[in-house]
């Protein structure tokens, strides 16, 4: 495995610098490309399963804290509070209370639900400085989380559908988990005391992890302060676990905002909260797809999608059409063109580019694209339209396939070097 912060510093990804400070990396260009197409795969992904967008500010009144317990449980991970006119503001150290306030601030029928809202949104983490490092350990920290308000006899069938929701971005991003993890509370750990409701969540991750059908491990003091958990853990180039997805139940934070809807017998019910991240925080999740694939990103998350190579700068007016092409059809392409090197140069530059399409003579007469994949394939020259068609198709699918069948494993050393 490759070190996400040699990488992602070598690919022009992202960087730190000691006057922003440590622990906040900015996004140059190209990881913010990879970046964008995975929170658009994410938010479309959402749409799909039904949730709702919402924004929240990245601040809140130290009494909402308060409120969700985190002031108690959690306060030395968070910053120091803010005097601001007579009142104390934090920035957030999670999305879950605004969520519950925005959940409260309208009335909701029991039709309504299961109400999953989601919000890719800013928290912040205090870390201590000698932990900071690249993209995994970061005091800024852009979450994709979703919260689920439900009635209880639908806690399971929506945490069952989360996993799976999970299940079918790993098979996208084309990254494999360590492990499943059931996390329970531990001794000595901060936790919400209310032994039925821990019993009650317990059991309902339990039969969801069973059904599933996938290896799991118990563990415990890895619980939320407020509920336990299913976290789904990875391993860095350092060897070092840390978990992006995870599924929590949590009986805790609506009864703290005292939410609640109205059932079919037109009383008042207490809905339960599932917490919800598909791949975690963006950084984190950037970090482990630049580690398990070496920059060589499944095609639909590449910074530069098509290399285009004119050989000589007679194909060169071909060569920016084919790109201007590429941009209409919101295909990333990048011209290589002849002041850059030879032809074996400029392929060999952009080996991590999943397509380099090579315009000589021949080609440009007949609008015709001689295609290599990242692979090591040649494909024979084919018409521009339908070679960038197929790509589009398969950029839109989230395939990480890079032209028909997965290469085989022989094929991927080469760009993986
Ligand atoms: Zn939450």
């Amino acid at each position: 495995m490759h070190d996400h912060r040699k990488l992602g510093r070598e690919l022009d990804l992202f960087d730190t610098d000691p006057l922003i400070g440590a622990g906040l990396p900015y996004w140059l260009p190209d990881g913010a490309a990879v970046r964008h197409a995975l929170e658009e795969y994410i938010r479309t992904a959402e749409r799909r399963a039904g949730y709702r967008h919402v924004y929240s500010p990245v601040l809140g009144k130290r009494e909402l804290y308060e409120i969700s317990g985190h002031w108690s449980h959690y306060s030395e991970d968070m910053y120091p509070p803010m005097d601001l006119g007579g009142e104390q503001v934090v920035l957030r150290p999670s999305l879950c209370p605004h969520h519950a306030v925005i959940y409260r601030s309208r009335s909701h029928s029991y039709r309504e639900l299961p109400l999953r809202m989601a919000e890719l949104g800013g928290m912040y983490r205090s870390e201590l400085s000698g932990v900071l490092g690249g993209l995994t350990r970061v005091r800024a920290i852009q979450l994709n989380d979703a919260h689920i308000f439900c009635a209880p006899d639908q806690v399971a069938d929506e945490a069952r559908s989360a996993l799976e929701m999970i299940r079918r971005a790993y098979a996208a991003l084309g990254i494999t988990p360590a492990r499943y993890r059931l996390s329970l509370p531990g001794p000595g750990g901060k936790y919400v005391a209310a032994p039925e409701m821990w019993r009650r969540s317990t059991a309902l991750l339990t039969e969801v992890l069973d059904s599933s059908g996938l290896p799991y491990e118990a563990a415990e003091g890895e619980a939320a302060f407020y509920g336990p958990k299913i976290d789904v853990q990875f391993t860095d180039a350092a060897g070092r676990e840390s978990t992006l997805s995870t599924v929590q139940i949590d009986f805790h934070q609506p009864d703290r905002f005292n939410l609640h809807y109205i059932g079919a017998d037109g009383a008042k019910h207490r809905p339960v909260m599932i917490h919800r991240s598909v791949i975690g925080s963006v950084e984190r999740a950037v970090a482990h797809l630049v580690e398990q694939h070496g920059g060589a990103f499944p095609a639909w998350l590449a910074p530069t999608q098509l290399a285009v190579l004119p050989i000589s700068e007679a194909e060169l007016a071909n060569a920016e059409a084919l790109a201007r092409r590429c941009g209409e059809l919101g295909l990333r392409a990048e011209i290589a063109g002849p002041e850059r090197g030879t032809l074996g140069a400029r392929v060999r530059e952009a080996r991590l580019v999943p397509y380099q399409a090579v315009i000589g003579a021949k080609e440009a007469a007949d609008d015709h694209v001689a295609l290599r994949l990242r692979d090591g394939r040649r494909l024979d020259p084919q018409q521009a339209d339908a070679l960038l068609a197929r790509i589009g198709a398969l950029v839109e699918a989230h395939s990480t396939a890079l032209w028909d069948a997965p290469p085989a494993q022989g094929q991927l050393l080469w760009a993986q070097r």
